[in-house]
């Protein structure tokens, strides 16, 4: 099938090219020129595993290109707008991306066609972009589709080409949604969940704040954890094995971030708040988790004997997880201004993330490797779980540093392992195995 996805950003881009690899013929528009003449170089804009190799298949195969104009909307069967919806000051989703791009559409359609909104959207949104086409092109028959994407940066491509459930929310329109069944045919046996499009548009926010909820949920039980001596790592465990729970989404750390949760939970309180259904569970969620950041920089400042004026703390890990580059509302940033506030000299390292963080997080230092970062530190805070530093020597890395003093926000280390090695550890709500800090701050 001849496929336009508009906006070739984390989602755009993921979804091309694996619709390529599925076998159809993809054309991936953006607006930016460098993102586009980087692609048709082979250059992947994101680091994103496996999908670099994915794009230069795909290309080489004449399956995949990459434009900055519409005219393949003209010969498509289907249109994917990913573009963007960044939240607005008052936390609402900004449409204006996805409103400019149906108008686009609109203009460079043919003949019958349909869009099918990938872009995480406000419940009401198809029936806005709906009437976008139609005023940009009234008299041609198309068909809008909801179709969210769940896929998470990181492991995006295994989560297309293997998704839990395909969502298609296409009001009964049965040739819309024998379009969508022949784009996701080639996945063979995936649950293709055919619902209204406000309940499609729906399915994708409570997805998002479900999993927000569950992560702050763990967060708290973690700090309780600690007050009364329980180890969340266990708990988690204890929890996650119930199969009405589920074990992902437990593990307690420096809160949820990244593109979706903190946007995705405000737009949709935001939502409950204008139609008089508010949904206190998500604005708890939302409180709880934006005062985790200045907490656990709090936890740092405990752990080097409660001041940290004038001592260097290195924090291994920007982006807001592993396997990506994405620093939108990366935990670290709040934690690393916490710390500065409080008068700490800053070293950061990350293996994919260091461009996109220059911008953001001030008068640091920027280290070439972890062992770098460390060196001499007073402190090693672990933010972000790179496979890479689970292969460091804890041994070594203690030794380079001033003060052997760890903070594992993400509980990646053996406690004993870590003592072991000569570090003052602290996890996140390990309250039976934490080992007390023994270094305190010379006077
Ligand atoms: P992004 O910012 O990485 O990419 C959006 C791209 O769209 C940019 O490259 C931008 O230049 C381009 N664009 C904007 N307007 C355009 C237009 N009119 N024509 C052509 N290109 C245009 O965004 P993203 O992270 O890929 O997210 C896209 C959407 O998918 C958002 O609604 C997001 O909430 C949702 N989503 C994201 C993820 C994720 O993990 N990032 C997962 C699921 C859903």
């Amino acid at each position: 099938m001849r496929i336009t996805i508009v906006g070739t950003g984390y989602v755009g881009l993921v979804t091309g090219t694996c619709l390529a690899e599925l076998g159809h013929e993809v054309t991936c528009v953006d607006l930016d020129d460098g993102r586009i003449e980087g692609l048709r170089r082979g250059v992947c804009p994101i680091h994103e595993p496996g999908l670099e190799a994915m794009i230069a298949r795909n290309a080489r195969a004449g399956r995949l290109d990459f434009s900055t104009g519409m005219s393949s909307v003209a010969v498509s069967e289907a249109v994917f707008i990913a573009v963007g919806t960044p939240p607005m000051p008052d936390g609402s989703a900004d449409l204006r991306q996805v409103l400019a791009a149906a108008d686009a559409v609109g203009r460079a359609m043919r003949g019958p066609l349909v869009v099918a909104t990938k872009s995480t959207v406000p419940v009401g949104t198809g029936d806005r972009i709906e009437q976008a086409i139609r005023s940009a092109r009234p008299g041609l028959a198309f068909s809008v589709v909801s179709n969210p994407e769940f896929l998470r940066e990181g492991s995006a491509v295994g989560d297309f080409m293997r998704p839990d459930r395909v969502v298609v929310g296409s009001d009964g329109d049965l040739r819309a949604r024998a379009v969508m069944d022949a784009v996701y045919a080639p996945l063979g046996e995936v649950p293709v969940l055919h619902v209204g499009r406000r309940t499609a548009e729906m399915v994708k926010y409570a997805s998002n704040a479900f999993l927000a909820v569950k992560v702050a949920f763990v967060n708290e039980i973690a700090d309780l954890c600690e007050a009364t001596g329980a180890d969340v790592t266990e708990v988690a465990r204890g929890m996650g094995l119930d199969r009405r729970i589920g074990a992902g989404f437990l593990e307690a750390g420096p809160g949820y971030g990244g593109s979706c949760f903190p946007k995705d939970t405000r737009a949709l309180a935001g939502a409950g708040r204008d139609n008089g259904s508010p949904v206190r569970i998500v604005e708890a969620a939302i409180l709880s988790n934006d005062r985790r950041r200045r907490a656990m920089a709090g936890k740092v400042v405990r752990a080097m004997g409660g001041d940290v004026r004038g001592r260097t703390v290195a924090v291994l890990g920007l982006t807001f997880k592993a396997g990506t580059d994405d620093m939108r509302e990366a935990p670290s940033v709040g934690i690393v201004s916490a710390l500065r506030e409080a008068g700490a000299v800053v070293r950061v390292h990350d293996p994919a993330g260091m461009d996109a963080a220059r911008g953001l997080l001030g008068d640091v230092a920027f280290a070439d490797d972890a062992s770098a970062a460390v060196s001499g530190a007073d402190c090693v805070v672990l933010a972000t779980v790179w496979e890479d530093y689970l292969g460091l020597d804890l041994g070594s890395l203690a030794a380079s540093m001033r003060r052997p003093v760890m903070v594992d926000l993400r509980n990646a280390f053996d406690p004993a392992a870590a003592a072991r090695a000569g570090f003052s550890y602290t996890g996140v709500g390990r309250g039976g195995t934490a080992v007390t800090p023994a270094f305190r701050r010379a006077a």
